[in-house]
């Protein structure tokens, strides 16, 4: 590759990467302590074009960041009225009384929003106290000094044909330089991968645990709407070594969230969360609800499920890890928005203190000192075993007994902590040992197939740039993940990016097909391919996703 132009530089007191929740919380609370000049950058085209969520959210997090938040025109506007929970079987549907349910799982006092549009209202509020919000950058590099500490980051560079030249729309990226750098880049962040490793920064910590979380927008019949309606679901059409369920939010006008998230240290190859997803809508319980509806938008996104035992060392030299990077999702409620809020307050404290006292890139340790003792400690400890219980007793023993847990810690009584097994990509079988899942084919009207349903996702790439989804060996792919484990990758990719094609093909066997342009950036191939063979990185900023209302 020819030799590229040096970049220009930029200086700030802090950069944040990623306008999610808890990067818009960070630099809106840094701007709340004084004259300190911020910068965010956004790998989305626009803040939200990235956000995927259910999302019911606990007002906490917005209560503490803008406390006048209830009295101003918001994004933030239908309260929770009625909130069910149901265990399904094929046929069934077995209302859970909320009596049994422990308090921590109540949704009154929540709000139904779409988070996309809270976090571009959140950015309105940003870029009026002052910081500048960059969308449309992807940061694509860490800048590390001389003695080993982070300096910033470097924004891809854009026009870099699929050959690694440059091409004439040639531009090269931005350094941005800083005394402290917040890496806010939601479940997965590929940064934050890479710093971890680096720093060992999960050295005493469990491994992450994740779930891949698939969502439609609907826009229903207006008799069908009941706004305010908060519905969860766990069983069917999962098996009950499975851990998943489904979510379902009436809000707006006439708009319903409907969506599925599976655990994704599930074994059996063959499953499809995508399909399952698909067959949870034919249930009895729930498909009226979209007759004469219209289907107007999907996504997906991993989602942070490891907790309080898979938290790893949140600083290093120069910065510190916020939000669903760090891991501070709370399960069982599928919640995160609240904690990605409050650690990026968190950290903007301990940075703004930082900065006052003189200092720059060295550890926020106070940060690190500070969480598990704060709201995001107690909130993630109540609920620390759910996850395990769940992964290794199975839906109808685990649910109950992790239920029984959320009560006794709700209590104040401790029965201990329990860890974490296997990393997510290490707990598929071999396809020999199971049984391929035979799937019902699509309707078009209430259930779909992935390359109609990453339409709606308006995602779009520049098809000449490099691959961003890296595989590391294409023999270890051939050989393991087609071979033995009859390749996933074709199953949990829900935009439909991975083939394997030619089956016939002789001598050498199958040919594996990316197809980069379609993906929805939701990470699952990063975490549950069985070797950890495929990286992703980001591709070109402005890439990806263009999600409306998600
Ligand atoms: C299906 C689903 C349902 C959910 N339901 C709920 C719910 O009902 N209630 C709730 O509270 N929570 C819910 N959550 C979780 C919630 O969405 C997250 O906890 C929350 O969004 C985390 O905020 P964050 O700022 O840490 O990360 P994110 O919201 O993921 O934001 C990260 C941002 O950083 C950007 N970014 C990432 N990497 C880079 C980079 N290198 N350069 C530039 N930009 C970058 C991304 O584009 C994105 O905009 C749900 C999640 C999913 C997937
Ligand atoms: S290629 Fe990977 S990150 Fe992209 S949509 Fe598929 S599984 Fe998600």
């Amino acid at each position: 590759m020819a030799e590229l132009p040096a970049r220009e530089s930029m200086e700030f007191d802090v950069v944040i990467v990623g306008a999610g929740p808890a990067g818009l919380a960070a630099a809106i609370r840094l701007k709340q302590l004084g004259d300190i000049s911020v910068v965010v950058v956004e790998k989305g085209s626009e803040v939200g074009a990235h956000i995927l969520s259910g999302a019911v959210i606990d007002p906490a997090g917005l209560d503490a960041l803008l406390p006048q938040w209830r009295g101003e025109d918001s994004p933030v506007a239908t309260a929770v009225s009625d909130d069910r929970f149901y265990f399904l079987g094929p046929a069934l549907a077995v209302r859970l009384p909320n009596f049994l349910m422990p308090p921590l799982m109540n949704n009154h006092g929540n709000f139904i929003v779409s988070l996309g549009n809270v976090c571009r209202w959140l950015a309105t509020k940003a870029e009026a106290a002052g910081v500048e919000i960059y969308p449309g950058f992807a940061a694509a590099e860490v800048l590390f000094g001389a003695d080993g500490e982070v300096t910033g980051i470097a924004t891809g560079d854009m026009g870099i044909g699929r050959d690694g030249e440059p091409k004439a729309s040639f531009t090269r990226g931005m350094e941005l330089r800083a005394k402290y750098t917040l890496f806010a880049e939601g479940a997965r962040g590929h940064l934050t991968k890479a710093l971890i490793a680096r720093y060992g920064l999960d050295r005493d910590c469990g491994p992450p645990k994740y779930g891949i979380g698939i969502k439609e927008l609907w826009q229903v019949a207006p008799g069908l709407h009941r706004p305010g309606l908060v519905q969860h679901t766990l069983g069917w059409p999962l098996d009950n070594r499975t851990g998943g369920g489904s979510f379902l939010y009436h809000y707006g006008p006439d708009l319903i969230s409907v969506g599925f998230v599976v655990h994704l240290d599930y074994e059996n190859p063959y499953l499809s969360p995508f399909e399952e997803f698909q067959r949870f809508k034919t249930h009895r319980l729930v498909r009226d609800t979209f007759a004469g509806g219209k289907r107007i938008g999907y996504g997906a996104r991993a989602i942070a499920e490891g907790g309080w035992q898979s938290v790893p060392k949140l600083v290093f030299p120069g910065g510190a890890l916020i939000g669903d990077g760090a891991g501070f999702l709370d399960v069982p409620r599928i919640k995160g928005t609240h904690n990605a809020m409050r650690s990026g307050m968190l950290a903007a404290e301990h940075a703004g203190a930082a900065l006052a006292a003189g200092r720059a890139n060295d550890e926020l340790a106070a940060y690190e000192a500070a969480w598990r003792t704060s709201a995001i400690g107690a909130d993630l400890w109540k609920v620390r075993n759910a996850k395990p219980l769940w992964s290794r007793l199975g839906t109808l023993m685990g649910v109950p007994l992790a239920a029984a847990d959320m009560w006794a810690n709700s209590l104040g009584l401790s029965l201990g902590t329990l860890r974490h097994r296997k990393p997510d990509q290490a707990c598929l079988e071999p396809a020999a040992q199971c049984r391929p899942i035979p799937y019902p084919k699509p309707d078009g009207k209430l259930t779909f197939d992935r390359l109609s349903s990453v339409y709606l996702s308006n995602t779009n790439h520049e098809e000449d740039q490099p691959v961003h989804l890296l595989l590391r060996s294409p023999s270890l792919q051939r050989e393991s993940e087609h071979d033995a484990f009859a390749g996933p990758s074709a199953r949990y990719c829900p935009a439909g990016v991975y083939e394997w094609v030619d089956e016939d093909r002789a001598p050498r066997g199958p040919r594996y097909v990316i197809n980069a342009q379609n993906c929805v950036h939701c990470k699952t191939c990063d975490i549950k391919d069985p070797n950890g063979n495929i990286t992703w990185v980001a591709p070109e900023g402005g890439g990806g996703p263009n999600y409306q209302n998600m």
